[in-house]
């Protein structure tokens, strides 16, 4: 049983809603209607989640469609990244989407869940990161790119 279902702000709304079907101007109004209604859902955060370790294959769950939710390849990566974050002052990149229990920023990428550091930091420095990667501005949620360092980049710095 969904325990966070009592909760949700779709409840008596039409379940159709959240399944536009195609890419045409109908189906892109109806989802927008729906993500309105997922924006000021209190458990947006848990259908999310709960869709991502179902692999629900369709519809719009937590606010996410579901190409989003499975992107292709890398292109797509980038774009599911893009589309969870919002631009802060002091040139701080925010993340908004999903975090793990752990306090690890996520995105589900195929069957996997990556963390938006990592996918961060690749943005940047165009290699995929060794040991772990960590924020180096300070910025509590800062997930900007050219904030990221890894174990080699952080070794650099210490020694400069
Ligand atoms: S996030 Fe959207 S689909 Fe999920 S429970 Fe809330 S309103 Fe319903
Ligand atoms: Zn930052």
């Amino acid at each position: 049983m969904l325990d966070w279902f009592p909760y949700a702000a779709c409840q008596g709304s039409d379940v159709d809603l959240f399944f536009p079907v195609g890419k045409d101007a109908d189906a892109m109004q109806q989802a927008g209607d729906a993500k309105n209604i997922c924006r000021r859902c209190p458990v947006r955060l848990q259908c999310l989640d709960y869709a991502l370790t179902s692999g629900e294959q369709y519809g719009i769950w937590g606010g996410v469609e579901a190409d989003q939710r499975c992107p292709q390849d890398e292109g797509d990566l980038e774009r599911l990244f893009r589309s969870r974050t919002e631009a802060i002052d002091g040139s701080h990149l925010l993340w908004t989407g999903y975090v793990s229990r752990r306090g690890t920023p996520q995105v589900r990428h195929g069957t996997r869940n990556k963390s938006a550091y990592r996918i961060a930091f690749y943005l940047h420095h165009g290699r995929h990161p060794r040991g772990y990667v960590t924020s180096s501005c300070g910025q509590d949620g800062c997930v900007e790119p050219s904030h990221m360092q890894d174990e080699t980049t952080r070794t650099q710095q210490q020694s400069a």
